[in-house]
């Protein structure tokens, strides 16, 4: 391994790193370096991304600090049982492969997760280190994800969130019975635990600086995890039940789907094809319902279909709305927000636009076809001073109206 130069480390463990879905920036404190202090920002664009062979779209310099590890998780193209090139980063070499892309502007910061060696304190101190070197003895002022290792002990993990601007912890599977059978070495108490602390951990410090100004801020960006879909038998169901059970109970920020890739030498308890990467979709979607819509999880799951997974040639709000045509259509000049926002095809933004509009005029059909992706799509939901759905809102066949044609499967929708 001593061998290895800085680049071969880099292919491996850049490429090690491409199956963990959790590398979004958002959320997180403004930081610059305006003013000549300091390296780095939070903020503004020039960050290079990558797409993985399989189409998911991942940030540079999002990498492992070692793909070795004790663990044998058999989901994991990097447990122990597999058959591998390794490598292994030393803190140093992160932070200075961090800075020279952060100088040159090709990426935002860095995304940083490990295999397990020697031990789980062990693993966790070098990685806090990476932080601590970047942000003590470089002042650097970019993003910085470190993910967490459930069974370290909690004052080093403490320390994670002090550098970092947002700590995540994988949850792995939706179902405890999914953990036991795929990542034997793995414990959904200890997963939750630690969650819990790091819940407890963010509270406090939120706590103290409304107290004292200077308090230390800790992880700013809060914590996320992240989920894998189609390595078991959970259903949509299953995932979005435990997706909300994490939210109220841990302050999560994000839950992410992974879509759960066959793996190289993969393991036999696993499935030989991928899910396809639609149910990923779908259940984004089912998260904004309930993060951004107001849906309750026990309606997204009205949605699914009788097998408790989501259908995936029509998004989870058109599947509802189907299922539920008694509370259709709603008058876009009278209806509620609420309402408003349950209506396919209209966003938080038409809606928003919609309520302020119509404190001046009333609309008519044009006026909302001009807030909206398709007017097909919300005609048979809605009624205007000048539009009114009759038969529509009732055609056994409008599903397959509005349905997209497959080669058109609407990814980027709402
Ligand atoms: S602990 Fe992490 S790196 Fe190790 S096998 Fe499990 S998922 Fe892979």
């Amino acid at each position: 391994m001593s061998s290895q130069s800085v680049l071969q480390k880099l292919e491996i463990l850049a490429d090690a790193a491409k199956y963990d879905a959790s590398c979004a920036s958002s959320g997180t404190a403004k930081r610059n370096s305006m003013g000549g202090k300091g390296i780095g920002s939070t903020e503004g664009m020039g960050i290079c991304h990558a797409y993985a062979p399989d189409g998911r779209c991942i940030s540079l310099l999002k990498i492992l600090l070692t793909n070795h590890c004790v663990f044998d998780c058999h989901y994991c193209v990097n447990r122990k049982s597999s058959n591998v090139a390794r490598a292994r980063f030393t803190p140093q070499e992160v932070v200075d492969l961090t800075l020279a892309f952060y100088r040159r502007n090709y990426i935002e910061g860095l995304f940083l997760s490990s295999g397990i060696v020697k031990s789980s304190n062990h693993t966790m101190e070098q990685l806090v280190e990476v932080a601590r070197i970047l942000r003590e003895e470089h002042d650097f002022r970019g993003y910085i994800h470190l993910k967490t290792i459930p069974e370290a002990d909690p004052e080093i993990v403490h320390q994670a969130g002090l550098y970092a601007d947002r700590v995540s912890i994988n949850v792995e599977l939706p179902t405890d019975s999914g953990l036991t059978r795929l990542a034997p070495d793995k414990s959904a108490a200890q997963i939750e635990g630690a969650m819990g602390k790091v819940k407890a951990d963010l509270v406090e410090a939120k706590d103290a600086r409304k107290r004292f100004r200077h308090a230390p801020r800790f992880a700013p960006a809060g914590q996320s995890t992240q989920m894998i879909v189609g390595a078991d038998a959970a259903t949509d169901s299953d995932i979005v039940g435990k997706a909300s059970r994490l939210y109220d109970s841990f302050k999560l920020r994000r839950v992410y789907y992974s879509a759960f890739s066959p793996i190289p030498d993969a393991s036999a308890v696993l499935p030989l094809k991928r899910p396809p990467l639609i149910r990923e979709h779908r259940l984004y979607q089912s998260d904004w319902l309930m993060r951004f819509y107001g849906y309750k999880p026990s309606e997204v799951m009205q949605a699914t279909e009788a097998d408790g997974n989501l259908p995936l040639d029509i998004d989870p709000k058109l599947a509802w709305a189907l299922k539920f045509r008694e509370q259709f259509p709603v008058d876009v000049n009278r209806a509620s927000k609420e309402q408003l926002l349950r209506v396919p095809g209209l966003g938080v933004k038409a809606v928003g636009k919609i309520l302020a509009s119509r404190r001046h005029r009333t609309l008519r059909l044009d006026d909302v076809a001009r807030l909206t992706l398709s007017i097909t799509k919300v005609r048979p939901f809605i009624c205007t001073v000048d539009w009114w759905p009759v038969l529509l809102t009732d055609r056994a066949d409008l599903r397959s109206l509005l349905a997209p044609k497959t080669e058109q499967l609407e990814l980027f929708v709402a």
